[in-house]
């Protein structure tokens, strides 16, 4: 199944590329059999194959990567996350900034620039509804492809200037629809540690915990009840994973640790400056 989802993710980029709807809708019809497994849900499929729920429990554990529920989610994204750690997972030598360190300076030998802190507010499109460039802090920056990298919701929300708001209507119904919506996010929280990694026995492997293997009631639980167990947690000792780390902090150790978020949990406090959201936001983070 892992290997049909594969195909099918390929064939989806596949028809991405193809700039006429009409051959898409042909080709689509063609190579259903390998989009169906996108189609079902994770919990639907699991069931065919066991009623085992512990088992199906152990096999989704990695629904709060993409955190959506068993029930909810796709099982193509479950299968291809899980073909991800197919052989381990990896971390960037010297930490995620090398990602960057790396990638900008070929960008900039092909003439290219990379912008930090130069958020997007408009995307410009010419007469034939074109995207044409950005307007960065009231700059009109042009540009032959525009490729958003962000959510699609908040590119055609947001991105899309009023006036050609109707032109993506219809792919928002879509993308807002309950069925696809999401509904929970993420905290996170990092902890340094005096001590290196060996010292303190930190593992380099991944750690997740979840008060039961129903991770369905688990999220449902905590989503009604801010008190509930949090619903997965991951933990992971970056300074374990980076044989570099030790060198550049000396003695010290860091845990990332995430969890999932309810907007509905703290949108009372949506209009309040970050540090001075005032007691009792303060007393629902010490919780
Ligand atoms: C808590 C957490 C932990 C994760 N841990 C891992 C992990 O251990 N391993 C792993 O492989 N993946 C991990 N992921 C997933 C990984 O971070 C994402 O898959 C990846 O970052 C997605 O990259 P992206 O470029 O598509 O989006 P993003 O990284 O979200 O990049 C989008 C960028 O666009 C910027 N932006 C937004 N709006 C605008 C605008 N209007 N104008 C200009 N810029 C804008 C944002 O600030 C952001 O920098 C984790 C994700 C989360 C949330």
């Amino acid at each position: 199944m892992i290997k049909k989802a594969r195909i099918g993710l390929r064939v989806l980029f596949l028809l991405k590329c193809i700039p006429y709807q009409w051959i898409q809708k042909i080709i689509h019809k063609l190579v259903q059999p390998f989009l169906s497994i996108f189609d079902e849900t994770t919990e639907q499929v699991l069931s065919k194959l066991t009623n085992n729920k512990k088992l199906i429990g152990i096999l989704t554990y990695l629904c709060g990567d993409y955190v959506e529920m068993p029930s909810r989610s796709s099982f193509g994204i479950q299968a291809l996350i899980s073909d991800h750690y197919m052989g381990g997972g990896y971390f960037p030598i010297g930490g995620p900034s090398m990602i960057a360190r790396i990638i900008v300076p070929i960008i900039e030998k092909s003439k290219g620039k990379a912008f930090v802190r130069a958020p997007v507010s408009s995307i410009l499109l010419n007469e034939e509804n074109k995207a044409i460039g950005v307007v960065v802090k009231g700059h009109r920056i042009f540009s032959r492809i525009v490729v958003s990298a962000i959510s699609s919701t908040i590119t055609y929300k947001y991105l899309i200037p009023q006036t050609h708001q109707h032109l993506v209507q219809s792919h928002l119904k879509i993308i807002e629809s309950p069925e696809l919506v999401s509904e929970t996010g993420y905290m996170s929280m990092f902890i340094g540690h005096q001590g290196d990694s060996d010292e303190l026995n930190l593992p380099k492997r991944n750690l997740w915990i979840f008060p039961s293997w129903n991770h369905d009631e688990n999220t449902k639980k905590f989503h009604d009840d801010y008190n509930a167990d949090f619903p997965g947690i991951f933990i992971s000792f970056a300074s374990a994973k980076d044989p570099t780390y030790h060198t550049r902090y000396l003695k010290k150790s860091v845990a990332s640790i995430i969890t999932a978020g309810i907007y509905e949990h703290v949108e009372n406090y949506k209009d309040k400056r970050v540090k001075h959201r005032g007691d009792t936001y303060n007393q629902l983070k010490d919780q």
